[in-house]
């Protein structure tokens, strides 16, 4: 393995840990309770930081902040062009501090620095400019009905919004979720991950000083079951947007359903499906399928972990993709030339390892990988298994880290029915030189996303979301607006 010794000599991240207090009504604050947790380095299981721990006092702090925010402050009321203003400033402000953000990034989650400064912060940037180009393009709409009324449709800002966000993509999923609701005018409570809650609160200091007004985006730290939960079952909450576990997912929803029935827009997880077809270049498709699961070290919602082969270049294809996964270089996320960092913590690598466990158990053949490497931090070895079958537990949980399953198939009905056997559809990918291969296979895929010959392309205006127990609704491109708006109907006699 190509671990080149850089898990132990790390270093030192170029960034200084400053906000770790709740930004509530445009200030820091300590929690009600004055308690606090710790937040990690996963390079090496270090504390960095102290954060302030939210509870539902806080909550209920911040769901105020926001309402007063909402009924009395100038957010909602402001014309959409200065909004469509204020959202470009702070676009232009986290460009600008780019490069801190993408090194805080890495230092509390253990991605690429390369991967968060070079692919995440522009997606960050190009989302906020992409949403502040919505702002004052929401059109009312004129509607036909009976001759003798004239009937409008407004588009009203749905009010405080509760956004809770998983420790994967801590800053993209930040700006998916904020981006929209701020255009569209909304007033907002942001809970982060408990693993990740550092860039949130420096990302959030950045919109206030590029002119956001107190209260319209208040973020807590804090834990899910408490922080997470008092939000989504508030009571003067109106929206929820969850995105995190399938699991966690129901209780949301729950939660909701249970308290006001505030709308829920909910972005689960997945066990997607990367099917090669016989007419492949191999060598393409095996660094295509390389990247589409071990990309961000498997902790990806969309990983195409099941890795579906055409039987005629099963062999070639698994000789290669194990050489490819022995090939990617662990090590310091800092580091140039490193393509794998550490997991995000000692929990989810006890989880992927018992799933390594399970399919060796289970008598799939384990290519390469499956033990964690050195004693501090959280570094695994790419993982690839072949002879792997539908109903193992690797081939069916989201193991969420970097382990590759290949699978072998014969033809094109076979591996459509086979992909979709399962309670996850977030995205699939498809690699073939033949269009009509390709359309059977997209139109058969029951997924949100299918990506051919590519993977991962995110642009702001692409929707996100999945089929079945991946999600409800959709995030991005004018999907989201819909998230954020209430349609209002004016009926007035002619
Ligand atoms: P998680 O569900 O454990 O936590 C996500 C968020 O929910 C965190 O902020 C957490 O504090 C909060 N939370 C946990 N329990 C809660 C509760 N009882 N009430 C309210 N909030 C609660 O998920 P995770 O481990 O942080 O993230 C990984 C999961 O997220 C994976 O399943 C992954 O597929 C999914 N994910 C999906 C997408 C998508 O867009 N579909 C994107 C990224 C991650």
């Amino acid at each position: 393995f190509n671990t080149a010794a850089q898990v132990d000599e790390l270093i030192t991240p170029p960034v200084e840990i400053r906000y770790t207090k709740h930004l509530i009504n445009g200030q820091f604050v300590e929690a009600a309770s004055g308690k606090t947790f710790p937040t990690y380095d996963p390079r090496t299981g270090e504390v960095i930081a102290h954060v302030s721990e939210g509870d539902e006092e806080d909550i209920n702090r911040a769901v105020s902040a926001a309402r007063k925010a909402f009924d009395e402050g100038p957010w909602p009321k402001m014309t959409a062009y200065e909004r469509s203003r204020i959202l470009l400033q702070i676009a232009d402000l986290v460009e600008k501090h780019s490069d801190e953000l993408a090194a805080l990034e890495t230092w509390n989650n253990g991605k690429l620095y390369e991967q968060a400064a070079k692919i995440e912060l522009p997606i960050f940037v190009r989302l906020l400019r992409y949403y502040a180009g919505w702002a004052d393009k929401i059109h009312r709409l004129t509607v036909p009905a009976d001759g003798n009324y004239h009937v409008q449709t407004l588009h009203e800002p749905i009010g405080v919004a509760g956004q809770i966000i998983p420790w994967n993509f801590p800053l993209l999923l930040f700006s998916w979720k904020v981006g929209p609701a701020l255009a569209c005018g909304n007033t907002l409570v942001v809970k982060t991950a408990e693993q990740t809650p550092l860039t949130g609160l420096f990302a959030a200091q950045l919109f206030h000083e590029a002119g956001l007004p107190p209260g319209v985006l208040n973020v807590v730290s804090g834990f899910g079951p408490v922080a997470g939960s008092a939000l989504a079952s508030h009571m003067d909450v109106d929206k929820i947007a969850f995105t995190g576990s399938t699991e966690t997912g129901k209780i949301i929803y729950q939660l909701a359903a249970k308290s006001n029935l505030k709308p829920v827009t909910l972005e689960l997880g997945g066990k997607s499906p990367f099917i090669v077809c016989e007419d492949a270049d191999v060598d393409k498709a095996v660094e295509l399928a390389h990247f589409a699961q071990f990309f961000n070290q498997g902790q990806c919602c969309c990983a195409r972990s099941r890795t579906y082969v055409h039987e005629r270049i099963y062999d070639e294809f698994l000789e290669k993709a194990k050489a490819t996964a022995l090939k990617r270089v662990v090590g310091d996320p800092f580091k140039k030339g490193v393509e794998k960092g550490p997991q995000i913590d000692s929990k989810q690598l006890e989880k992927i390892l018992g799933h390594i466990r399970s399919g060796i158990e289970c008598n799939a053949t384990l290519e390469c990988g499956g033990e964690r490497i050195g004693k501090k931090g959280f570094f695994l070895q790419p993982t690839v298994f072949s002879n792997v079958q539908d109903d193992m537990l690797i081939a069916k949980d989201e193991i969420f880290g970097p382990v590759q399953t290949i699978l072998k198939f014969k033809d094109t009905e076979e591996v459509i029915r086979r992909a979709n056997k399962t309670r996850y559809g977030l995205a699939a990918g498809v690699f073939t030189k033949n269009l009509d291969t390709a359309n059977t296979l997209m139109r058969g895929l029951r997924a949100g996303t299918v990506w051919i010959n590519c993977f991962n392309v995110f642009d702001a205006a692409i929707p996100f979301g999945g089929y079945k127990m991946s999600g409800v609704g959709r995030e991005k491109g004018i999907y989201s607006l819909h998230n954020y708006l209430q349609v209002k109907a004016v009926v007035t006699p002619l």
